[in-house]
C-alpha cells in the first residue's frame, strides 16, 4: 500500500530505489557489491567467521569457573543458538548470493531484519534477546574484520561504475534509510552506491544534511519514523525537493516521478553549459563563487564546477572517527597541501577545526553529549582549550601556505579575549616554525561571523582580521535560539527572520565601508532563493557546495545588482521579509 512520510527537504532531486536500512551504529560497516563469481568465497568468509566465533564461545563455556553464575552458561547457549540459527545464516547467504552484498553488509542487514522481529515480540524475555543478537553480530563483524577478505573491496565507485562491474544483475538503485547518521558516517557514503537517503532526525542545516548536500544526492531528514515504517527492500521515492518519501508507490506515481527525475536531469545538463561562463550580473558586477569542501579530494568537484577557490575547508572532517587519535602535523600538512594543489593556484580558505555539537570527534561520543552541546566546548573554544593540538594545526596550515594562497579562518569567535588568544597562538606557531627553520607562507586571517555577539561587534573584529565569513547556519541557530539539528523546531529555523537578515546586512555593509573582504559560507550562499537578496545587500563572494555553484551562477547572470539594492533594503526593513523575498 502506498503511503508518504513528510520530512525536511535537504538536497534537490528525485531518487527512486529499494530501501536499505542502516542502523547508525553500523554505518561504519563497509557497503559494496561483490562480483557475481565471488559470492561463494564471500559466503565462505562468513562461515569461517561464524565457526571461529562458535569455537571461541564454546571455549569460554568450557572454561567457565565452577562458581560462575548459571545464567552465564545459559547466555552463552543463547549466543551459540543464534549463531547456528538456520534463518540467520540463510538470510545472510541470500544477501550475498542474490544481492551481491559484501559479507559485513549482509550480516548487518540480516541483523537489522532479525532485530525488528525481536522488537515486535510481546514476551519481555524474548524482546531482551535483541541484546544477545547484537553481541553476536558484533563478534562476527570483529572476526570478519580481523580475518580480512579474500574478496578485496573495490575502490569507492559511483553507481555507474558499479553497474559496469556487475552488469545488469543489480540494476536497481538503492536508497539508504537510517534513524540518524553522524556527519562522519555520511562521509563513508560519499561516492557510494546509494542513490538517495533519508533519516528520522536532523535539521536542514545539520552537518549530516550538509554532507548529504555535498554528495548531491536527493535527501530528506527529519522524516520522524521513516526507519520504523519503511522495511528493507521496500520501493521508496525520495523527493529531495519537497521533503517527502513515498513508500511502495503505485505505477502511476512511479511514472510521474520518473518524468520529474528526467526533467531534473535535463535541467542539470542545461546548467552544465554555464560552467565556463564568468559569474557577472546584468550590470557587469563580478561575483566570486567559491566552494565549501570537507576533504582535500573534494577540490576535484570544485574545479569542475568552476569554483574560483575554496571559501571553506571544514578541516574537522580530518579529525573524526579515528578512535581519539588526532591527525599529527605531517598528516594535516599533507592534507592541506593536497587541497592547495588540487585547486591549481586558486586560493584555499582553511577553517581551523570546528569539533563539537553535532560534529563529534567520535560517533560514540554522540550519546554522551552535554546538556547544550551547541553552547558548549565547540570550535575555537575546543581549540583554545588544547593549545598543543591547536598549535599543531596552525603550524600545518602555515606550512601549507608556502604552496599557494591560503587563508586561515577561525570559527565561532565571540569574545575579544578569544581573538587575542587565537592571534597570539598563531604568532607562537610561526615562532615555533622559525625555530625549526621550517618553511611557511603568509596567510590572510579571517573570522567566521556565526555568533550574534560577533555580528554586534564588527568594528572590533575588523580591527584584528583581514576578512570576515558569515556562517549563516550557526548565525541563524544562535540568533533565534533554534537547534539547527533538531527537526522538532525546524519550522522556526528561519533564514529570512528580520533579525538574521539585519546581522547579515550589517556585516556586509561594515566590511565594505572598511574595504575588507566578506563572504557567506553558510547554506544561505547556495540557496538560490537568497541569491538576489544577498546581491542586493552588496555581497560579491559566495561559498557553497560545488554542486550548487551553477544554479547560483544562473541567478547571478539574470540579476541586476544595482536595481536589486533598494528592493533588498525594503526586504530587510520589512516585518515579514519572506513575503517580499518569495514574491514572483
Ligand atoms: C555555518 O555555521 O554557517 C558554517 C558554515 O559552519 P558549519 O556549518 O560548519 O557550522
Ligand atoms: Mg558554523
Amino acid at each position: 500500500m502506498t503511503f508518504s512520510i513528510h520530512g525536511l527537504a535537504v538536497s534537490r532531486g528525485i531518487a527512486i530505489g529499494r530501501a536499505v536500512l542502516v542502523a547508525s551504529s553500523r554505518a561504519d560497516v563497509a557497503h559494496y557489491f561483490i562480483e557475481p563469481n565471488k559470492t561463494s568465497a564471500e559466503v565462505q568468509r562468513v562461515r569461517a567467521a561464524r565457526d571461529a566465533v562458535v569455537e571461541e564461545i564454546t571455549r569460554v563455556q568450557r572454561d567457565l569457573p565452577k562458581d560462575a553464575p548459571p545464567e552465564l552458561a545459559a547466555l552463552l547457549d543463547v549466543h551459540l543458538m543464534l549463531l547456528q540459527d538456520e534463518q540467520l545464516s540463510s538470510g545472510v547467504k541470500h544477501w550475498i548470493q542474490d544481492r551481491h552484498y559484501n559479507a559485513e553488509w549482509a550480516v548487518t542487514t540480516q541483523y537489522e531484519a532479525f532485530a525488528r522481529q525481536f522488537d515486535e515480540m510481546e514476551d519481555p524475555y524474548l524482546r531482551e534477546r535483541k541484546a544477545d543478537l547484537e553481541q553476536v553480530t558484533e563478534r562476527l563483524l570483529r572476526y570478519l574484520k580481523g580475518a580480512g577478505s579474500p574478496v578485496q573491496p573495490p575502490a569507492p565507485a559511483r553507481r555507474e561504475q558499479q553497474d559496469l562491474l556487475l552488469g545488469d544483475t543489480l540494476d536497481v538503485p538503492l536508497v539508504l534509510i537510517a534513524h540518524d547518521m553522524a556527519p562522519a558516517d555520511m562521509m563513508q557514503f560519499k561516492q557510494s552506491l546509494f542513490a538517495g537517503f533519508a533519516t528520522d532526525v536532523g535539521g536542514r542545516t545539520s552537518h549530516t544534511a550538509i554532507v548529504a548536500r555535498s554528495m548531491d544526492i536527493p535527501a530528506v531528514v527529519g522524516a520522524r519514523s521513516a526507519s520504523q515504517l519503511i522495511k528493507q527492500d521496500d520501493w521508496v521515492i525520495i523527493d529531495g525537493e519537497a521533503g517527502v518519501l513515498i513508500v511502495d508507490p503505485s505505477p502511476i506515481i512511479l511514472a510521474e516521478y520518473g518524468f520529474k527525475q528526467r526533467q531534473g536531469e535535463l535541467e542539470r545538463e542545461r546548467l552544465n553549459r554555464l560552467r565556463h561562463t564568468p559569474a557577472l550580473t546584468l550590470d557587469g558586477q563580478k561575483v566570486e563563487l567559491l566552494a565549501n569542501i570537507e576533504l582535500p579530494e573534494d577540490t576535484k568537484g570544485a574545479v569542475v564546477a568552476g569554483a574560483v577557490g575554496v571559501g571553506l575547508f571544514r578541516s574537522e572532517f580530518l579529525f573524526m572517527n579515528r578512535g581519539g587519535a588526532l591527525p599529527d602535523e605531517e598528516e594535516q600538512y599533507g592534507a592541506y597541501v593536497r587541497a592547495v594543489e588540487g585547486m591549481q593556484g586558486l586560493p584555499v580558505t582553511i577553517r581551523t577545526v570546528d569539533i563539537g555539537s553535532d560534529k563529534p570527534l567520535d560517533r560514540h561520543a554522540r550519546q554522551e553529549t552535554h546538556l547544550n552541546p551547541a553552547l558548549g566546548l565547540r570550535a575555537i573554544r575546543w581549540s583554545l582549550a588544547d593549545p598543543p593540538m591547536f598549535l599543531t594545526q596552525l603550524r600545518a596550515i602555515l606550512r601549507a601556505a608556502a604552496h599557494g594562497q591560503v587563508n586561515l579562518l577561525v570559527p565561532m569567535l565571540g569574545h575579544v579575549r578569544e581573538i587575542r588568544q587565537t592571534l597570539s597562538l598563531i604568532d607562537h606557531a610561526r615562532a615555533q616554525l622559525d625555530n625549526r627553520g621550517a618553511v611557511y607562507g603568509a596567510v590572510k586571517l579571517g573570522a567566521m561571523i556565526e555568533v550574534p555577539a560577533a555580528a554586534l561587534m564588527l568594528k572590533v573584529f575588523l580591527k584584528y582580521f583581514d576578512f570576515l565569513s558569515l556562517g549563516t547556519n550557526d548565525l541563524i541557530q544562535y540568533t533565534l535560539a533554534i537547534d539547527r539539528a533538531d527537526e522538532a523546531v525546524a519550522h522556526l529555523y528561519d533564514p529570512c527572520h528580520p533579525a538574521v537578515l539585519k546581522l547579515v546586512a550589517d556585516t556586509i555593509a561594515e566590511c565594505h565601508s572598511q574595504g575588507k573582504g566578506v563572504s557567506v559560507c553558510g547554506e544561505m550562499a547556495g540557496d538560490v532563493a537568497m541569491t538576489r537578496l544577498l546581491l542586493g545587500l552588496g555581497l560579491r563572494s559566495f561559498s557553497m557546495h560545488p554542486t550548487q555553484i551553477l544554479a547560483v551562477k544562473q541567478q547571478i547572470l539574470r540579476a541586476d545588482a544595482t536595481k536589486l539594492q533598494p528592493w533588498a533594503q525594503q526586504v530587510i526593513d520589512s516585518e515579514d521579509p519572506a513575503q517580499l523575498l518569495y514574491k514572483p
